[in-house]
């Protein structure tokens, strides 16, 4: 007696991305009150289910919905104006700019950054932005996972962050975490130190003891270039990571955007911490920051997921770009075509973003028990085939536009190309007026 389902995706080659990185060839998932139910073979679970809407994948790439482990969305509006600049010159360039910021236009940004994301496959993000609460807002209508939660920029803040004391600031995030204890779809909250240059040891110290309170994950930037690395040197005296060990800031729930500078001291650092490394090749090149250690940093245990950077630095929110990057990189930097293969490039842009996130319980694999964030990506182009290895097809030949359906929590959210929950066309326009506003002043 066959029992009922909410959804059946029949007919494709499911990537599970499980621990033995299982394909099923004409796979087949049940999905009941936004769960995986039963992964299989399309034949066994027609004949297990009954369901009153079936989604036919067309012989497509099913795989999880992908994780951008390191993000600012709403820097959407900035995107294009703070272009082929080091690092220290694009902050200089933008921090200005975010002066002018206001929930109006977070807002704007922040649902563009989302669009763009789910359109490209990603159903989860690490995000550190002003306005958080505006953000979770438009990810909880679209169908989005937004782990966000207050920033602490320092002095370099936007004035509405600056006019607080160090101590009201704690002081409001610490409520702010009080009153969004239900995280809903984000899952997590997060509490993002932006950085060693910005913010001193205590200070670092003080806001990862109140993000362990709440559970929360730790955001930071760290190692990103040479010239970041000797300024903390200089005004710290200490480096980068060894004032985030002195703040006993790193630990299992903390994610470092970048790592590019590293000593191997410091790679162990991390690995015996079990802090996980948000790479971002692309932002990483762009400011010509260098490239990260990343088959170094796996290798010795170290969780690596991939992140896009924001909007102005890398100008794409498309996180299977970043990993293709990611890959290439590996093997240019080592000297080694078998370095970073196509699996793992994939896998640091599913599952081991979702364990970088302590949600690999939840996301990032196609598994019984976990939620249904799922990509159906199609593969009836001329540049899927001949489809010898869905790795290699999804790494090096498919892209955003191959994207086709995208189901979060089991609710179709992207379908047949187009996001449910918005007018595609409206929300760039909106985003257009926004950002010449802004650059206005
Ligand atoms: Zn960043």
């Amino acid at each position: 007696m066959p029992s009922p389902c909410d959804l059946l995706v029949v007919h494709g080659r499911v990537v599970v991305m499980d621990e033995a990185r299982t394909i099923i060839e004409d796979g087949a998932i049940a999905v009941s009150s936004g769960e995986i139910v039963a992964v299989d073979t399309s034949g066994e679970l027609e004949a297990r289910f009954v369901t009153g809407r079936t989604l036919d994948a067309e012989s497509g790439i099913v795989i999880p919905g992908m994780v951008n482990l390191h993000t600012h969305l709403a820097m959407t509006v900035f995107r294009g104006v703070a272009d082929d600049l080091h690092l220290e010159g694009f902050l200089a360039a933008l921090w200005p700019l975010e002066q002018r910021l206001s929930a109006q236009s977070v807002r704007a940004g922040a649902t563009a950054g989302i669009v763009e994301s789910l359109l490209s496959g990603v159903t989860t993000a690490l995000d550190m932005y002003f306005y958080p609460e505006e953000a979770i807002h438009v990810a909880e209508r679209l169908g989005f996972r937004l782990v966000t939660g207050p920033v602490f920029v320092g002095a370099n803040g936007a004035a509405f962050t600056r006019s607080h004391s160090f101590e009201e600031e704690l002081a409001r995030a610490s409520s702010w975490l009080d009153s969004h204890a239900d995280a809903g779809l984000g899952l997590r909250r997060s509490v993002g130190p932006h950085s060693t240059y910005v913010l001193h040891e205590d200070q670092i110290a003080a806001i990862s003891e109140l993000a362990r309170d709440h559970g929360a994950v730790v955001h930071v930037h760290a190692a990103e270039s040479a010239a970041e690395v000797e300024l903390v040197l200089r005004e710290r005296g200490a480096r980068p990571l060894e004032v985030l060990e002195s703040a006993s800031a790193l630990g299992a729930d903390t994610v470092v955007a970048h790592a590019v500078v590293l000593e191997q001291r410091e790679q162990e650092m991390l690995a015996a911490r079990g802090t996980a490394v948000a790479h971002c090749p692309t932002s990483n090149l762009k400011l010509a920051s260098g490239i990260a250690p990343v088959s170094e940093l796996r290798a010795r245990g170290v969780p690596v997921g991939i992140g896009t950077d924001g909007p102005a630095s890398s100008n794409d929110l498309g996180v299977l770009p970043a990993a293709r990057l990611a890959a290439l990189l590996q093997k240019h930097r080592l000297g080694d075509a078998q370095a970073m293969p196509a699996r793992d490039a994939i896998a640091m842009a599913t599952i081991e973003g979702a364990r970088s996130l302590g949600l690999d319980h939840l996301l990032g694999s196609i598994e019984v028990g976990k939620r249904a964030d799922i990509v159906i990506m199609s593969a009836s182009g001329v540049s899927a085939a001949p489809l010898h290895s869905p790795y290699s097809s999804l790494l090096y030949s498919l892209g955003k536009s191959d994207v086709r359906h995208v189901l979060v929590d089991g609710r179709l959210v992207v379908e047949d190309g187009a996001v449910t929950g918005a007018d595609e066309t409206e929300v760039a326009r909106e985003l257009s007026v926004t950002a010449r506003q802004l650059l206005k002043g």
